[in-house]
């Protein structure tokens, strides 16, 4: 079975006495191991799709299973187990924390997780420091690094605790076509060692390029599964 499934997802945001429908029936199956990009301009509801596979929020109607769990059946620390067990985020700001150094950062969800001992921690963390290169930057915070460095910081950071899906918005978007290209290649590289699935939304061609499927988006709806069939139509 797929490790996303995504079945008839409406999603509507309050809006005074109306409402407003972000997604309109979306079905959507990511595989496990998949490395794939969401293609949609502004407003078609790519960060509402994303926040839902997330588990940031949860749909109107419909289903979205992570990993065959679906997510309205799950309470708030339901959902909050599921992102901090299952799920590593990456963002187009790098969100790191400007106070911890580098090493500090890919540590932090292992704190938030718990369960390791300190030497387990130290492990995991110097060994995905190894993996984005950045051993030599251990102590550096992230005022001291470049974009390229922060953001490898960044998929250290998702990548410590083994998640299963790791979801990244707009990942290149603050990078030069240069180091966005390296960052791509970086995730793509440990998709393959790590089998770790990837949902990555960009604007992007070159970068779309990398990904195995690009899930294009429009109005709510998904246009092209990136599968050779339009999702809903005949
Ligand atoms: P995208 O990320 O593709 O730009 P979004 O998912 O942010 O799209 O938004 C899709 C639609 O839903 C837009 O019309 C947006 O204005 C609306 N929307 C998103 N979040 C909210 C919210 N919290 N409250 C009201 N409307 C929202
Ligand atoms: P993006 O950079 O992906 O286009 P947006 O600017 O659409 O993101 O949205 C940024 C955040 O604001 C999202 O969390 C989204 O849910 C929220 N948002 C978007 N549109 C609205 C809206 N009309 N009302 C309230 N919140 C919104």
């Amino acid at each position: 079975n797929a490790i996303v499934e995504i079945q008839n997802v409406v999603k509507e945001y309050p809006l005074g006495k109306l409402s407003v429908r972000a997604l309109h029936g979306v079905n959507l199956d990511i595989g496990r191991g998949e490395f794939a990009a969401i293609a949609a301009p502004s407003g078609a509801g790519k960060t509402t799709l994303l926040n839902l596979i997330g588990c940031v929020d949860t749909p109107t109607s419909g289903t979205v299973r992570i990993d065959g769990q679906s997510t309205s059946e799950l309470g708030d620390s339901g959902l909050t187990a599921l992102r901090l067990h299952k799920l590593g985020f990456i963002f187009q700001s790098f969100n790191l924390i400007a106070v911890l150094d580098l090493y500090q950062n890919v540590e932090f969800p292992l704190l938030l997780q718990g369960g390791m001992s300190r030497k387990e921690r130290d492990a995991r963390v110097r060994e995905m420091v190894e993996k984005v290169g950045l051993t030599k930057q251990l102590r550096q915070r992230p005022n001291e690094l470049s974009g390229g460095q922060r953001q490898r910081v960044a998929i250290a950071r998702a990548l410590v605790t083994r998640p299963a899906i790791v979801l990244a918005d707009e990942p290149t978007a603050n990078l030069d076509s240069t180091t966005g290209t390296n960052i791509i290649e970086l995730m793509r590289e440990i998709n393959h060692t790590e089998h770790t699935t990837f949902i990555f939304s960009t604007h992007d061609p070159k970068v779309m390029d990398h990904a195995d499927r690009v899930v294009k988006m429009a109005d709510g709806r998904i246009v092209d599964d990136g599968r050779g069939a339009a999702a809903g139509v005949a």
